[in-house]
């Protein structure tokens, strides 16, 4: 993210030893990612963070929540719902790594003299990682009927569409 009001930061100054919450409000647009909004994230993004201070280092716990236009897996018809994303991150303090001490997305060398953790880029890994693999209707006693396997849907997709189309014909006559 470019954008100065954008950037969500934790100041390390600001946390005392133990458990520290902060809430964050920001707009899925705001991470300038084509990703999320592909995803289907549209509107604003809850993130809640738990930041765990100790004399060794910051654990960092992130928790998003944002809505999501989805589009069924099944049947394609559309879906909102909330996406919950959990992530954490160790911040382990130079001076108290030892020299074997690998950085990697988890695990993080912190300065002392650091006054700003910069989480937005992990809060966008977050959201992204909030997206589930399968969307599936929840109550949509139409796209149920055909639970088989995927091979038979796309087999029996031109049927199926018919089919639907009578039911609809016959919802109406009925209405
Ligand atoms: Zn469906």
């Amino acid at each position: 993210m470019h954008k100065e009001k954008g950037v969500i930061g934790l100041k390390v100054d600001s946390l005392h030893e133990g458990t520290n919450e902060r809430e964050f409000t920001c707009d899925a647009a705001d991470f300038n990612d084509h990703k999320l909004i592909d995803a289907g994230f549209r509107g604003k993004v809850q993130i809640e963070v738990a930041a765990e201070k100790s004399e060794t280092e910051i654990t960092v716990s992130i928790r998003t929540s944002a809505e999501a236009e989805l589009s069924c897996d099944i049947c394609l018809a559309p879906l909102s719902k909330t996406l919950i994303g959990d992530y954490r991150i160790f911040y382990v303090y130079k001076d108290h790594a030892g020299s074997e001490f690998e950085d990697d997305d988890e695990y993080r060398l912190l300065e002392r003299s650091a006054e700003t953790i910069d989480i937005t880029e992990d809060v966008r890994e977050t959201l992204l990682l909030s997206i589930p693999m399968k969307v599936t209707c929840t109550d949509n006693p139409e796209c149920r009927t055909f639970p088989g396997e995927k091979k038979e849907q796309t087999r029996d997709d031109g049927d199926r569409s018919t089919w639907q189309k009578s039911l609809e014909k016959l919802k109406n006559k009925y209405r």
